[in-house]
């Protein structure tokens, strides 16, 4: 078991953390006089800080403790937070595999601290030889794995995040945001057995409340009070607490559209795979496809002169292009228009 305060920044062990007017008084019952909101209209009150019955209603589904969620301004807020809890800016490192999701570097560079970058192997999984010399860095504070990952689409082995979990001396943060499309189980399990393990998920994708901007992290109570400490006292507001806590209510909606888009994602592989100029389509785990083609910046060209707008990630990958399985209709537009090019 790792001792977690030996991996907090000092000044976030010893900061006194602000206290709301709902942090020192949280009944619902009484005359309200104390947060200098405005008495009149709908929506004149702070918010739960502590989003009590959206955790309620996760605890459940997720068969954890209510304190072991965090939940945030997006699954962004909590990769930012991450930072700030654990890396001393100029100072500390943190580690991803590569190609990965873009705001690890970006979260990174805005909290000055190095973001160490191994790249995955043919398969796009971690390749422990590469570990062997980063194991023993002791300024290498977070461990960013992204599973399934964007934007290769596959699951990280669990055998290799678990010898991360087990030898490196680092928070390991698992990013989830696409688990809900997986054939694969979440890791949220985990929590209890490494002390160094968040895993964060989101409602912007399966949920189809991106619009909304809730993300959650899973962890030990110790973590999940380190991220309460440090955040914004009202973090997200009540609109998108009430979105999220009805879409868990409306559970059958959540099924039906995740049963449609996996039954799409079948269809869209199928269609792509009889195109000459897609070259190759790598296997997904999420709701969206790397492909190669021979010209991705042609290719991307002509699509979005057909007003068909997909993700160019060239950058990270040659002749890489993602695409993400929509409707019926716009899947249908997007190989047509595929064939308007080969
Ligand atoms: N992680 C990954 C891997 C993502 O692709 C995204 C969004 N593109 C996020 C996190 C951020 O999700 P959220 O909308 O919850 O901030």
């Amino acid at each position: 078991m790792l001792n977690i305060k030996k991996l907090v920044r000092s000044n976030i062990l010893d900061l006194q953390p602000y206290s709301s007017a709902r942090d020192e008084f949280s009944g619902s019952e009484g005359v309200f006089l104390d947060a200098n909101e405005n008495p009149y209209g709908e929506f004149n009150r702070y918010p739960d800080p502590y989003q009590k019955e959206l955790k309620q209603k996760l605890a459940v589904q997720k068969g954890v403790d209510i304190d072991t969620i965090f939940v945030g301004n997006g699954s962004d807020e909590v990769i930012d937070l991450a930072f700030r809890v654990f890396c001393d800016p100029g100072m500390d490192k943190a580690l991803t595999f590569t190609p990965t999701y873009g705001m690890y570097d970006v979260s990174a560079a805005i909290n000055n601290v190095k973001l160490l970058k191994i790249p995955l192997n043919k398969e796009f999984q971690i390749d422990r030889t590469t570990l062997d010399h980063k194991r023993d860095d002791k300024s290498i504070k977070l461990v960013f794995i992204c599973s399934p990952n964007n934007p290769t689409g596959n699951l990280m082995n669990q055998r290799d995040i678990e010898f991360i979990l087990e030898n490196f001396n680092s928070i390991v943060i698992i990013d989830e945001a696409y688990i809900d499309f997986a054939e694969g189980d979440s890791l949220i399990n985990l929590i209890d057995k490494y002390s160094n393990l968040i895993v964060c998920q989101t409602f912007s994708k399966a949920w189809g409340l991106a619009a909304a901007r809730v993300g959650m992290a899973y962890s030990n109570s110790e973590i999940i009070s380190l991220l309460n400490k440090i955040k914004p006292p009202y973090n997200v507001s009540k609109l998108n607490q009430n979105l999220a806590v009805q879409a868990l209510e409306n559970k059958a909606l959540y099924k039906a559209h995740l049963k449609r888009i996996l039954s799409e994602k079948i269809k869209l592989k199928n269609a792509l795979d009889k195109l000459d100029v897609v070259k190759k389509i790598y296997p997904s785990d999420a709701n969206f496809f790397l492909i190669e083609v021979t010209n991705a910046e042609a290719v991307y060209a002509a699509l979005v002169a057909q007003d068909i707008i997909i993700r160019k990630r060239t950058k990270l990958v040659p002749n890489g292009l993602r695409i993400t399985v929509g409707t019926a209709q716009e899947n249908q537009s997007l190989i047509t228009a595929l064939k308007n090019i080969s």
